[in-house]
């Protein structure tokens, strides 16, 4: 109980349930985000822009500014010995009766030799004489870093009674500290080698864990499932396939025909589709569905946002509209007479296919025969839903698509539970997409090049980091760009802007109008991210490119070169990236994710949006990828050897329990 520790009283409480601390395991495993090593160095061992901490005694007067509500300014001259230099630190007004002359304290931040102006971030009234390791936590502003700290050392400074999950025997193996240490170490870290031995036992758990729910699927239920055995008239399909306004490649073919091999027997089916942006595994998707219709069964097709559901929805009915298919769209904004008409008609099986956004999975649907369940972008689903999904109907067969270009031996890991078709390779009409990196001062050849698409009647993309400027200055907004481009091209081109705050019917109107060429340039979020398909659109410009990783700006640049048009991508930045350069170097989301990967730390494989079990706390899917080899290794023969009896590992037995499929 929270409440049980000495300083949470309700206030604190609240604050701390904001942050998703609930409970003694939540808040002890809040881990810092980051760790400051604070060591007092000189100035002139100051680089540019890099945070240092410097000793030095106040010198009165401290000034304080009072710049609007909720900013302050203090300032004052201090004497490191060697130097008097100006520092600057804002909203700490309250200090300002404790920075005595003469006093000796510490600051930390970034010196400006210029104009020898040191901004400070913090300043320690104790001063730090030797090396010490500063955890730095993600909190809010209603509550206190030192009565944060305060809470957590309160409560590591008793026994934790803390759930384990690595098996002795594993632990002595890799000698690895006790947890119980290992989590004291994480808040409170003396030397970095204890914080490195802590994060990898932490990380090892994590992994292991993960891995373990995996090999149990993989070992004890997939492979073992049964499910209908699915026949249909195979000319049918290939009637369809002949009337598509293209030929399918070898790799959509052969996706095609191993899903058709998967009906036909009679184990279930757990595949997933991965091929990159543009290769064009929708059509498969629809094929798949098609079959699993004619075989006499319901499917639904589920896309992670509202724009790609409904997309997928036009799609799929123009593409079958000959065949007297009954297919209906289930989204949070179909309103509520619709929705239970629609539901009834799953019941009555008057609907043949479904399409909806992953909220579906919440729902309570009956469905009178389901066959078969497609998730697309996959990437964003943890193993729990994985199984949540095949839990649908009664052993529905099940396919997942996702773009995530991973390299093969990473996917063959994180998703060993499942059977992997790959598409290599991109409808060959495709031309390349010619990537070009701009800084902000070459703007006007951005516009002249942006002007010239829309005079050959194409579309752009433009994409911001943020929705409005009021959030940060340091990078565009689309709100600001709307006004910037309005005012370049004189309001004489349609430009409208997406993004997540507004509503489904707006989202609707705007990407519609969009299709349909009634707006030129859709200046947006990441949210077009994923999925969406315009083939008029041959113009990606991203804004602070930085700011985002290569997988998402390759997934952005994905929206584009759907046609035989050469379309171009400009990626906008002040920043001299090897990382961007990638992107100019290659359109191959496989190679792009190798570099990635080999630069570390720098990537978004998985983007922020983790969900499920892939949202580790220490472990990082990137940089700990031995240890995850390790864990699959370590897991697979855990089970092996102690699946029949698994009384001796209660808290393993509990997890396995707690993964529930139906067998
Ligand atoms: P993704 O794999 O990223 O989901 P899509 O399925 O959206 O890609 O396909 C991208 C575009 O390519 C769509 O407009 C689709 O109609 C088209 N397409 C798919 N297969 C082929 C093909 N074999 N030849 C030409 N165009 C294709
Ligand atoms: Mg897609």
């Amino acid at each position: 109980m929270l409440e049980e520790i000495k300083g949470i009283g309700p206030k604190t409480l609240k604050a701390l349930n904001a942050l998703g601390i609930y409970n003694i395991d939540d808040l002890i495993s809040y881990y810092p985000y980051k760790y400051n090593i604070l060591k007092p160095c000189f100035l002139s061992e100051a680089q540019a822009d890099e945070a240092i901490l410097i000793n030095g005694y106040v010198e009165n007067p401290v000034k304080i500014f009072f710049i609007k509500k909720n900013l302050n300014k203090l300032m004052f001259k201090l004497n490191t010995n060697q130097e008097l230099i100006n520092v600057v630190i804002f909203n700490r007004a309250f200090l300002k009766s404790q920075l005595n002359h003469n006093k000796l304290i510490s600051v930390i931040g970034k010196y400006n030799k210029k104009n020898n102006t040191f901004i400070a971030s913090d300043i320690k009234l104790t001063p730090i004489t030797e090396e010490v390791i500063e955890p730095k936590y993600h909190l809010s502003s209603a509550i206190k870093k030192s009565s944060f700290i305060k809470i957590i050392n309160s409560c590591i400074s008793n026994d934790l009674n803390i759930k384990n999950y690595i098996p002795d025997y594993l632990k002595e193996k890799y000698k690895f500290i006790d947890k119980d240490s290992a989590i004291r170490i994480m808040h409170n870290p003396k030397k970095l080698e204890d914080l490195r031995q802590a994060k990898l036992v932490l990380a090892y758990e994590e992994l292991f864990v993960f891995m373990l729910k995996i090999n149990y699927i993989k070992l004890y239920k997939t492979s073992k499932q049964k499910s209908n055995v699915k026949n249909f008239d195979k000319e049918k399909i290939d009637k369809f396939i002949k009337k598509l306004p293209f030929t399918l490649t070898t790799d959509q073919i052969k996706t095609i025909e191993t899903i058709e091999n998967d009906f036909r027997s009679d184990r279930r089916m757990n595949r997933l589709i991965l091929g990159d942006v543009g290769s064009g595994k929708t059509i498969c998707s629809f094929i798949a569905l098609y079959m699993n219709y004619l075989a006499g069964y319901q499917g639904i097709l589920m896309a992670p946002t509202e724009i790609l559901a409904e997309q997928h929805f036009n799609n799929i009915c123009n593409v079958f509209k000959d065949l007297g298919l009954k297919i209906a769209l289930l989204t949070s904004s179909v309103n509520r007479a619709k929705r239970s008409e629609v539901l009834s008609k799953i019941k009555s099986n008057d609907v043949d296919i479904l399409i909806g956004t992953h909220s579906v999975l919440n729902d309570e649907i009956n469905f009178n025969k389901l066959g078969l369940v497609i998730t697309d972008e996959q990437h964003r689903f943890g193993v729990n839903q994985r199984n949540n999904l095949a839990n649908k109907g009664k052993m529905p067969d099940v396919i997942y698509m996702s773009a995530t270009p991973i390299p093969r031996t990473l996917a063959l890991t994180l998703y060993g539970d499942m059977d992997i078709s790959q598409i290599k390779t991109k409808p060959n009409s495709r031309k390349e997409i010619n990537t070009k990196l701009y800084s902000f001062k070459d703007i006007n050849q951005v516009l002249s090049l942006m002007l010239e698409e829309i005079k050959s009647n194409h579309q752009i993309y433009v994409v911001a980091p943020l929705i409005d400027s009021e959030e940060s200055n340091e990078m565009e907004s689309v709100n600001k760009l709307y006004m910037e481009l309005n005012t370049a091209f004189n309001s004489k081109v349609p430009i409208k802007i997406l993004h997540g705050k507004l509503n489904q019917k707006d989202k609707n109107d705007i990407m519609s109008d969009y299709k349909n060429n009634k707006i030129k340039i859709l200046i947006s979020t990441t949210v077009i991210e994923v999925g969406i398909d315009i083939k008029n659109a041959t113009m990606m410009v991203i804004f602070n490119a930085e700011r985002f990783g290569l997988a998402t700006l390759h997934q952005l640049r994905g929206r584009i070169g759907r046609n035989d048009i050469l379309s171009k991508c400009l990626l906008i930045s002040d920043y001299e990236s090897e990382r961007l350069k990638i992107l100019e170097q290659s359109n191959d989301g496989f190679y792009i994710s190798e570099k990635d990967f080999e630069m570390r730390g720098s990537g978004d494989l998985f983007g922020t949006r983790q969900s499920g079990d892939m949202s580790f706390k220490i472990a990082n899917i990137k940089t700990n990828i031995k240890i995850l080899q390790k864990c699959k290794e370590d897991s697979e023969e855990f089970l092996k050897n102690n699946y029949y009896n698994l009384n001796k590992y209660l808290n393993l037995k509990e997890i396995i329990n707690s993964i529930n499929i139906n067998s």
